[in-house]
């Protein structure tokens, strides 16, 4: 029995003189990283965060970026920390993604120690009870053989 969701098994409606058919596109594509390569061969193969540098004011980004907001200077590579802090969080009990099949799970803002902004990512091995504003937490990665370069291939957990 298919879904009620499932626009393909919808009767067709009308509008104005035309027939108005629900479907379905599944699409299935590849797509070039770009000049953002770097951070997810370096996540891939050897379990690094990589940044951006600004070499004029020397603002580190991570996420990277490929320019510094400030000093339009074109930024340099550089691994980042993979400390940092919790600046907010959430517990999820509903995904949406194929990446994220595990609810409820935990997110949050975590700044790296020394980059300029915290960015959102996943955080494991907590609790309501236990995520709290500036709580300590380091990168963790995906064993090797399990890592598919893709954003998933690192989680924070508790730094203790
Ligand atoms: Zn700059």
């Amino acid at each position: 029995m298919p879904e009620e969701t499932d626009l393909r098994f919808k009767p067709i409606s009308y509008k104005d003189d035309f027939v108005i058919v629900p479907d379905r596109w599944k699409v299935d594509f590849m797509v070039s990283m770009g000049e953002l390569s770097v951070f997810f061969r370096e996540l891939k193969e050897n379990a690094k965060l990589m940044g951006t540098r600004c070499p004029k004011c020397g603002s580190f980004y991570f996420w990277p970026r490929s320019w510094c907001h400030d000093c339009y200077e074109d930024c340099q590579w550089v691994e980042v920390s993979q400390k940092g802090s919790v600046t907010m969080f959430s517990r999820v009990d509903i995904s949406l993604s194929d990446l994220q099949k595990e609810v409820p799970f935990y997110q949050g803002g975590v700044h790296l120690d020394g980059v300029r902004y915290p960015i959102v990512a996943l955080i494991k091995n907590v609790t309501m009870d236990t995520l709290h504003k500036g709580m300590r937490v380091r990168a963790e990665f995906l064993p090797l053989q399990e890592r598919t370069g893709r954003i998933r291939d690192f989680y924070f957990v508790p730094d203790v």
